[in-house]
């Protein structure tokens, strides 16, 4: 078959690395090659990537920047607890992508909405956010971020911190990338993120070298109807395959490729209900924290969503690389119940 992939990023590049030996494809990316960016905090659990670069023939042990031992929690109170970390790391991410289409036929600076796809069989929406092949979802929820690439000559920190902000809108992160280097970032879906990562940045000067920053969607798969449409079949954050607590996409991303890689002999029609039991559990994960953020939330009604983040990643430590114990996850939780200002960091 002959395949387009619309959106070189992580879901797409690995997509099609799994397809390439048996089929046509063809990735079109909208950045330019030496301008290519992987808009993220690059933090991941080295045992799933290993599996997942594995079956393309990738060590994913040569990508790794930082191998985390604790992380630190603080809470807006001022109160702090640790969380032993077992696989959580730090990787060069623009590497492995770049690395990945260096196996692939890639069209660089090429605005899919802007050019004609034809004489393909299916054409995958690979575009993460901009979901640019796919018709609109009706009712998108989605995260703002911004997000600091800092050199320290003195870090503050020296290894994973994190902050969630009041009324769980989202937290503060400070990834390490090497002992002078961190990704510091905030999501909010309050809307505080700038105001925080600039509080942090002027307790914590250090050089600001690169500014990013954009929406990651937390609408799961369930409300990111159609996933197939017209000959256009969506893959990764296009499809909601984030986690709506945590932020995470890359792993779920590239599982989600594996999905789509596995349903192509079996027929495109299967995919969508494939995708909706495999990434069920973000659906309720996302209905907790959906009531969290319209004030809706009950602690004690609600309880068996309140738990659903926390089971779903207990039964999993190895998979998200951390510890994760429920005394932790309720002392985050109680943070609903804290009011929407803005939180001093
Ligand atoms: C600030 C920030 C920090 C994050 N940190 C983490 C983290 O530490 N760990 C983690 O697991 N997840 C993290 N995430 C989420 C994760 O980065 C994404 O969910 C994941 O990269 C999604 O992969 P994707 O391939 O589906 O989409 P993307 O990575 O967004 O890739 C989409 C690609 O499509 C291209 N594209 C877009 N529009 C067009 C177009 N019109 N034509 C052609 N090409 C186009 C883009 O240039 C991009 O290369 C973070 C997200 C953000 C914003």
């Amino acid at each position: 078959m002959r395949f387009a992939v619309a959106g070189g990023g992580v879901a797409g590049s690995y997509f099609a690395n799994l397809i390439k030996d048996v089929h046509d494809v063809a990735v079109f990316e909208r950045q330019r090659a030496e301008n290519f960016r992987a808009i993220c905090a690059w933090g991941t659990s080295k045992h799933e990537m290993r599996r997942l670069a594995r079956r393309i023939g990738l060590n994913f042990d040569e990508y790794i920047l930082h191998e985390g031992k604790e992380m630190i929690v603080k809470l807006p109170d001022g109160d702090e607890f640790s969380i032993k970390l077992k696989g959580l790391c730090t990787f060069n991410k623009k590497k492995f992508i770049l690395d990945m289409h260096s196996r692939l036929k890639v069209y660089y600076g090429v605005d899919v909405k802007k050019v004609k796809m034809a004489n393909f069989d299916l054409i995958v929406d690979a575009t993460g956010f901009h979901r640019a092949l796919l018709p609109r979802i009706a009712r998108d929820y989605y995260i703002p971020t911004v997000e600091y690439l800092v050199k320290y000559n003195n870090p503050p920190i020296e290894d994973f911190y994190l902050m969630p902000l009041t009324h769980l809108g989202g937290y503060l992160w400070y990834f390490p990338l090497s002992k002078n280097l961190a990704h510091v970032g905030v999501g909010d879906y309050f809307n505080r993120h700038r105001e925080a990562l600039n509080e942090f940045i002027r307790r914590n000067p250090g050089e600001v070298i690169e500014v990013v920053g954009r929406p990651v969607r937390i609408a799961p798969p369930h409300l990111c109807a159609p996933i197939v449409s017209d000959g256009v079949v969506g893959l990764g954050e296009s499809i909601g395959t984030v986690h709506p607590v945590i932020g995470e996409g890359i792993i779920p991303g590239m599982q989600c490729a594996e999905l789509l890689a596995q349903t192509i002999d079996e027929g495109i029609e299967h995919y969508p209900l494939k995708v909706l039991k495999s990434f069920s559990v973000f659906h309720t994960i996302f209905q907790f924290i959906r009531k969290v953020h319209n004030s809706s939330f009950n602690y004690f009604r609600d309880f068996k969503l309140l738990l659903s983040p926390y089971l779903y990643m207990k039964l999993r430590e190895d998979r998200f690389g951390m510890e994760i114990r429920l005394k932790d996850w309720l002392k985050i939780v109680e943070l609903y119940r804290s009011s929407r200002v803005a939180t001093k960091i």
